[in-house]
């Protein structure tokens, strides 16, 4: 692919190269496009996944009644969102949503969503438990109160892996709560890889053998203290495939429960052997497809693990439905938006699903979380090389975000090159440019600094590694020394 550095046209990848040949107009879009008929939905409100599946939904009943003339894999496929994600096609028609899912842009989660947890069903953690429910649980083995406190401090604090080696309570105790199913939660480490920077990227081995990655990112800040930024997972895989991302291209599995997400902080600071200061959810996954159990997780880092909430940020490309159901719950921590392109044409050739949440609904919704929590919202943008990195783009995206007044704060993430892509990495003096534009437009940027690119710093790029399809780990363990 023919490559000038520096040079003002670089022809990177397919979708660039069409971008930049004015290949794919907005027609070319909107002949699948879903935008013309999306209305904002609410999704019924409900304590999981399954609970926001209505009972009676008429996008539902609708997408049953389609006629056979479809291929019955694309009514498979439509029956299933229907069933699992009827908020993705809410609002559509049933014609716009038979060609959404033939043209892939619908996320159908393949699988329950669950995984195999068959063996977990009798399973009970003990990480999220607060230590009033510690003390509760002791006290229903007929053992003193004050063991809950003990239990507390021996999870988090001192990240005891097993009800075993709980060594401070009675054997008594621990043999009762093993039988009654009771594990603590952490998961062994299959693998970890460390940067010449210091970052160490961790594949954790679940219950049913899939892998979830976390990477740890230490850090000195202006005044010269260590931090620790934590990149948690929310889901094994991901199904929303934004082109440039290595985990979506591995596919999805399932959500992970908030005590895999927690265990992803524990490890990570028993390795550092140093607390935890930052968390992001930018790992594997989309935060706002697994709300329930990343809510529960923030809770647990920030009322038991201590981790301040604006010391966390969740990252996300926009999922419908979800934003406004967010903003419930006022969290002060900060919502990051993946925004990628400066308007809808660009950003649904590089994001997938944003063909199903456009972007001024996405903007709507930002603009609602906004008023209701009175936190200012951060963007994240990958530069792809030749595809939305130009000073147009940069001037757009200014407008854009003056126009919504949602804040001004741009996080530029130059692309992470991943196997199996075209895509490139802009140039510095185009990073630069960029950078350059959004300030003169009174658009405050952090570039971020790409850490441990020799341990696979992008998204899903370890765990490919090691685990592509199935999800399912081989049975060695390497668990460092
Ligand atoms: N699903 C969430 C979290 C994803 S990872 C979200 O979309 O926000 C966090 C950020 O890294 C996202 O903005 C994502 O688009 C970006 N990202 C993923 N792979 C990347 C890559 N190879 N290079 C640069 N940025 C990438």
């Amino acid at each position: 692919m023919a490559m000038t550095r520096g040079g003002p046209v670089r022809v990177v990848a397919s979708v660039g190269a069409a971008v930049a040949a004015g290949r794919f107009t907005s027609s070319t879009v909107s002949s699948v496009s879903l935008g013309g008929v999306y209305t904002v939905g609410e999704r019924p409100q409900g304590n999981s996944t399954s609970d926001w599946v209505p009972s009676y939904d008429p996008a539902v009943a609708r997408l049953y009644a389609l006629p056979q003339r479809h291929s019955s894999r694309a009514q498979q496929r439509l029956n299933y969102a229907a069933k699992r994600q009827p908020w993705l096609i809410r609002g559509m028609t049933t014609e716009s949503a038979v060609e959404a899912v033939e043209a892939g842009e619908i996320p159908v989660l393949k699988g329950t969503g669950e995984g195999d947890l068959s063996q977990q069903v009798t399973r009970k953690y003990l990480i999220g438990k607060t230590q009033e429910e510690l003390e509760g649980i002791a006290l229903s083995f007929g053992e003193q109160k004050y063991r809950g406190k003990q239990m507390h401090q021996l999870i988090y604090k001192n990240k005891i892996r097993t009800v075993k080696e709980l060594a401070q309570i009675p054997k008594q105790l621990r043999d009762a709560m093993e039988s009654a199913g009771w594990n603590i939660g952490r998961s062994p480490i299959h693998h970890v890889a460390t940067s010449k920077d210091g970052t160490v990227k961790i594949l954790l081995r679940l219950d049913d053998s899939r892998l979830v990655e976390a990477v740890g990112i230490p850090v000195k800040d202006k005044e010269g203290n260590a931090k620790l930024t934590v990149c948690v997972s929310s889901q094994v895989g991901c199904a929303l495939k934004c082109a440039f991302c290595a985990t979506g291209k591995g596919g999805f599995a399932r959500n992970l429960k908030s005590h895999e997400i927690v265990d992803q902080v524990l490890t990570i600071e028993d390795i550092f052997r140093q607390r935890v200061t930052n968390i992001v959810f930018m790992g594997m996954g989309e935060p706002l497809m697994n709300l329930e159990a990343v809510l529960n997780a923030h809770r647990t880092i920030n009322k038991e693990l201590l981790i301040g909430q604006r010391m966390m940020t969740i990252s996300t490309v926009g999922v419908p439905n979800t934003i406004r159901r967010l903003a419930a719950h006022k969290l002060q921590s900060t919502l990051a938006i993946s925004l990628h392109a400066p308007n809808q044409d660009l950003r649904s050739q590089i994001v997938p699903s944003a063909k199903g949440y456009p972007l001024d609904a996405l903007l709507e919704d930002c603009k609602y979380y906004f008023e209701t929590t009175g936190r200012r919202l951060s963007f994240e943008y990958t530069l792809l090389a030749g595809v939305n990195d130009q000073r147009e783009h940069a001037e757009e995206l200014a407008t854009l975000l003056h126009q919504w007044d949602l804040g001004r704060h741009v996080n530029i993430i130059p692309y992470n090159p991943i196997a199996d892509s075209e895509f490139e990495r802009p140039t510095k003096a185009r990073v630069l440019a960029f950078v350059e534009t959004l300030s003169k437009r009174r658009v405050t940027t952090s570039v971020r600094v790409t850490r441990g690119l020799d341990a696979n710093a992008a998204c899903g790029q370890l765990r490919n590694e090691f685990q592509k399809t199935p999800l399912q780990a081989p049975m060695e363990l390497s668990v460092p020394a």
